[in-house]
C-alpha cells in the first residue's frame, strides 16, 4: 500500500485528519480562543514544510505571537481580521496573507461563521513567543490595533 493520496474533505474536515486542539497542551490556554487545527500536510522525507488548517469560531481568535518563521496563510472560509506588524487586514476568502519574520501578528473571527485558514510553515522552525508587557504596550498604541487585538486577561502570567 502506498501513501494515501486522496483526503476528502466534508465541511472543513479532511478524511484522515485528526481535528485537535490549536496548540499543545502544554501552550498556555488563555492567549488564544475557541481555535481547532487539522494538521492536513506534515513534512516527511520528500517536502520541507508543515500546512495545518485552523479553524477560529465564533469569536474566536489565536495567540498575538511573534517569532522568526514566516507563515503563508490562505483563506478558507469566513471572515476576519488579521495583525500583521502595524496594520490591519480585513479579509475573507481566498485572501492570502504572507506574515514576515518577527512580525506581531493575529487573526481573529469577526463573523458569524467559522473564520479557517490554511497555513503553511517551515517544517524547522522556532517556537512562538508571546510579546513583554512593554511590546504590548507599544504595540497597543496603535489605535487600529487597540480596536481589534484579543490579549486575554491571562496573557503575561
Ligand atoms: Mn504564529
Amino acid at each position: 500500500m502506498g501513501k494515501q493520496v486522496h483526503f476528502k474533505c466534508r465541511d472543513y474536515v479532511w478524511d484522515g485528519v485528526e481535528l485537535i486542539g490549536y496548540k499543545p497542551a502544554q501552550g498556555n490556554a488563555d492567549t488564544f480562543k475557541n481555535v481547532s487545527r487539522q494538521n492536513i500536510f506534515m513534512h516527511d522525507e520528500d517536502m520541507d514544510f508543515d500546512s495545518r488548517y485552523f479553524e477560529c469560531g465564533k469569536d474566536g481568535f489565536t495567540t498575538l505571537e511573534k517569532h522568526e518563521h514566516v507563515h503563508v496563510v490562505v483563506v478558507m472560509r469566513g471572515k476576519g481580521k488579521v495583525i500583521v506588524g502595524q496594520k490591519v487586514h480585513d479579509v475573507s476568502d481566498h485572501d492570502l496573507i504572507v506574515i514576515p519574520s518577527w512580525a506581531e501578528h493575529q487573526l481573529i473571527n469577526t463573523g458569524d461563521e467559522p473564520f479557517g485558514f490554511i497555513c503553511t510553515v517551515n517544517a524547522k522552525r522556532d517556537p512562538f513567543g508571546l510579546l513583554t508587557r512593554d511590546e504590548m504596550d507599544e504595540l497597543l498604541k496603535n489605535e487600529e490595533i487597540k480596536n481589534c487585538a484579543k490579549v486575554p486577561a491571562g496573557y503575561f502570567n
